[in-house]
C-alpha cells in the first residue's frame, strides 16, 4: 500500500472509533501527520469525505473530515 493509503486508513480508523468529524488541523495534531501535503494526499482516499461541519475537537465550524462508509449522518 502507498503511504497516502496507509495514512488514510489510520485517519478512517480514528474517525470510526470516535464516531465524529475532525478538521484537518486537529487530525494532523492528533495523528501526528508529517505534513499538510501528506494529509491532503490521504484525503483523496475513497474511505474519507470532506464536508462542512463542526470539528469535535476545536468546536469550530469549518471543513471537516468524516469516514464515508460509517453511519455518520451526512
Ligand atoms: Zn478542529
Amino acid at each position: 500500500m502507498s503511504r497516502p493509503q496507509l495514512l488514510a486508513q489510520r485517519i478512517a480508523t480514528f474517525l470510526q472509533k470516535r464516531n465524529a468529524a475532525y478538521c484537518e488541523t486537529c487530525l494532523i495534531e492528533r495523528l501526528l501527520v508529517a505534513s499538510r501535503a501528506a494529509m491532503r494526499a490521504a484525503l483523496e482516499a475513497d474511505c474519507l469525505a470532506v464536508r462542512v461541519g463542526v470539528c469535535a475537537d476545536c468546536k469550530s465550524r469549518k471543513q471537516v473530515v468524516t469516514h464515508r462508509a460509517g453511519r455518520l449522518a451526512a
